[in-house]
C-alpha cells in the first residue's frame, strides 16, 4: 500500500521543508502543532493541522500518544519525524508499526542499535570498523577510572545516550577524572534520563566528516558523498559544506565506502548519516550513525540534485532506489549556514525577541539569472513572530550553491549581507566574518576553529553605506511597525548588531 497522507511530527523549518516535497509528490501533508507555533509558516502551509498538547511546548512534540491520535484523526498513514524530537526514538517507531502507520525511517531495531553510543561502538568493534580507542563504564567507578587512564589523555567523556553535543567533557589529567565522571553522568541523567558514560581518546584538532547514505529494502545501499561539518561551537555544527575541502579522492572513496559498509552491516533502510572523526594524519574513526534526516542535508541535495525527503518516502513505500552508485553525479560546491538566535559576542548564548523585519536573500544573479549560483533558504519563521526560549534557537538555514568553493563562499557572504532579520540578535554578522576569514577561505580548519579564531571573528563596525541600507530597509517596510510592544525602544535595540 502506497503512502496516501503524511503527518509531519515536527515544527519550524524542517516541517516546511518536508511539506514542500509532499506538495511535489502530491501527497497531502498534516502538521501537528503546539499553540506556541499556531502562527508559524508550517501550520499555514499544511494541508491539514492537528493541535497537540504537552506539559511544555517541547513536551507536545514528544507526546507519542498525541501524535498517534493525530494520525488517527487525520487519517495519515505515515509519519515523517524530521530531526530531533521523536526522530531517533525506537519506541515511537515501534508504536507506529503497531498502529499500522508507516514510520519514514529505518526499523526500530536499527534505531535502538545506533541510538545508544555504547551499543553502536560494540557493533563497530564486532564488524572491524575503526573507532577511537575507548573505555566503557563497567564495574566500579575505580575500575572505569583505571581503564580510562589506560586509554590515555586527553580523554572525552561521553554520555551513552548523548546527542546534540550535550553530555561531553574533555578531561586532560587523571586528577580531574573522578569529578568529571560524576558531573558528566549527572548532566547526562538530567538531559537524557540515562547517566551511562564512556571515555574515549580525545582526538586533537580533528575534522568532523560525515557521509550521507541511502538504502532501500531490497539490499541496495549508496552514498551521496560527504559533508564537512567542522565549524562547530559547543560540539554543535554551525556551518557545513559539501564536498569537504580536506579530502583527497582516495580518502573520500575510503570514507564513503566505509559508511556504505556500516549501513549494509546494520541492515539499514532509508536515509542515514554515518559520522566520522578525521585525525590530522588522515586516519578516520566511526563516531556514530544518525538514523534520520540531518539538519545539514540540503548541501548534499545541492551537489547531487537529489531530493532526500522524496527518496525517504520512496524507500518507505517499499520501492527500489531509482539510481545506483555510478548514476550519482557530484557537481559544484554548497555551503550551509545555520542562522541562530544567539549572541556570538556572549559565548553564543541564545537570544529571544520579536522578528520585526524579515527579508530573505535571493539568487545573487537575480530571479531570472542562471541556475548557478543558487540561494536556498529553509526557514520556519516570518516577520511578526516572536522567538522564545521554548525551542531550539535555530531560525533558518541559508544554503548557497556555486560552481566551486571560492564562488560559494563569496556568494554566501553576499547572501548574508542581504539577509535582513531585525528584532533580535542573531549570528548572521558573525557568519559573514567567517566567510571573510583567510583560514576558512583556504579550507584550513578543524573542530577547534571557532575557539581559536575568537578574536579575528569579532564583529566589524558597519560602514556608513550599511547603516543607510538598514535605515532604508526599516523605512521601506510596508508592514507598519505600530504595535506598541515593538516601538520605540526595541527597534533600536533590534538594530544593535547592525549599528556598531
Ligand atoms: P553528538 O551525538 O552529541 O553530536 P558526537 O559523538 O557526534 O556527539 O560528537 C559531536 C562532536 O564532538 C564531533 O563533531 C566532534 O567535534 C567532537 N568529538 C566527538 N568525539 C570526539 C573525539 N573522540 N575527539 C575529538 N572530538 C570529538
Amino acid at each position: 500500500m502506497k503512502i496516501k497522507k503524511i503527518l509531519i511530527a515536527n515544527r519550524g523549518e524542517i516541517a516546511v521543508r518536508i511539506l514542500k516535497t509532499c506538495r511535489k509528490l502530491n501527497i497531502p501533508g498534516v502538521v501537528v502543532f503546539h499553540a506556541a507555533d499556531a502562527d508559524s509558516p508550517a501550520v499555514k502551509m499544511a494541508d491539514e493541522t492537528v493541535e497537540i498538547f504537552g506539559d511544555t511546548p517541547v513536551g507536545a512534540y514528544l507526546n507519542i500518544d498525541a501524535i498517534v491520535n493525530a494520525c488517527q484523526l487525520s487519517g495519515a498513514d505515515a509519519v515523517h519525524p524530521g530531526f530531533g524530537f521523536l526522530a531517533e526514538n525506537g519506541a515511537f517507531a515501534r508504536r507506529l508499526a503497531e498502529e499500522n502507520i508507516k514510520f519514514i525511517g529505518p526499523t526500530p531495531d536499527v534505531i535502538d542499535l545506533m541510538g545508544n553510543k555504547i551499543s553502536a561502538r560494540s557493533f563497530a568493534i564486532e564488524h572491524d570498523i575503526p573507532i577511537v580507542p575507548s573505555a566503557t563504564q563497567e564495574g566500579t567507578t575505580a575500575e572505569f577510572i583505571q581503564s580510562a587512564i589506560q586509554v590515555g589523555f586527553p580523554l572525552l567523556l561521553k554520555a551513552a545516550a548523548g546527542g546534540g553535543g550535550k553530555g561531553m567533557t574533555i578531561v586532560r589529567e587523571a586528577s580531574e577524572l573522578e569529578s568529571a565522571i560524576q558531573l558528566t553522568s549527572q548532566e547526562a541523567m538530567r538531559a537524557f534520563g540515562d547517566g551511562a558514560l564512556y571515555a574515549e581518546k580525545y582526538v586533537e584538532q580533528p575534522r568532523h566528516i560525515e557521509v550521507q547514505v541511502l538504502a532501500d529494502e531490497h539490499g541496495n545501499v549508496v552514498h551521496l558523498g560527504e559533508r564537512e561539518c567542522s565549524i562547530q561551537r559547543r560540539f554543535q555544527k554551525v556551518i557545513e559544506e559539501a564536498p569537504s575541502p580536506a579530502l583527497t579522492p582516495e580518502l573520500r572513496e575510503s570514507i564513503c565506502n566505509t559508511a556504505v559498509s556500516i549501513a549494509e552491516k546494520a541492515g539499514y533502510h532509508n536515509a542515514g548519516t554515518v559520522e566520522f572523526i578525521l585525525a590530522q594524519d588522515d586516519s578516520f574513526y566511526f563516531l556514530e550513525m544518525n538514523t534520520r534526516l540531518q539538519v545539514e542535508h540540503p548541501v548534499t541535495e545541492m551537489v547531487t540534485d537529489i531530493d532526500l525527503v522524496a527518496e525517504q518516502i520512496n524507500v518507505a513505500n517499499g520501492q527500489k532506489l531509482p539510481f545506483s552508485q555510478s548514476d550519482i553525479e557530484f557537481k559544484g560546491h554548497a555551503i550551509e549556514c545555520r542562522i541562530y538566535a544567539e549572541d556570538p559576542e556572549n559565548d553564543f548564548a541564545p537570544t529571544t525577541g520579536p522578528i520585526l523585519v524579515y527579508i530573505e536573500p535571493t539568487n545573487p544573479n537575480g530571479e531570472n539569472g542562471p541556475a548557478v549560483p543558487t540561494v536556498r533558504v529553509d526557514s520556519g519563521f516570518q516577520a511578526g513572530m516572536r522567538v522564545t526560549s521554548a525551542f531550539d534557537p535555530m531560525l533558518a538555514k541559508l544554503i548557497v550553491y556555486s560552481h566551486n568553493r571560492t564562488d560559494a563562499i563569496r556568494n554566501t557572504e553576499m547572501a548574508l549581507a542581504s539577509f535582513v532579520l531585525l528584532g533580535l540578535k542573531t549570528n548572521m554578522d558573525w557568519l559573514q566574518s567567517v566567510m571573510q576569514e583567510t583560514d576558512f577561505q583556504a579550507g584550513n580548519f578543524h573542530t577547534g576553529y571557532i575557539a581559536d579564531k575568537e578574536d579575528e571573528l569579532g564583529l566589524k563596525p558597519l560602514t556608513d553605506a550599511q547603516k543607510r541600507l538598514v535605515a532604508s530597509v526599516v523605512a521601506l517596510q510596508e508592514r507598519p511597525l505600530t504595535s506598541p510592544e515593538y516601538l520605540p525602544k526595541p527597534i533600536h535595540k533590534a538594530m544593535g548588531g547592525w549599528q556598531n
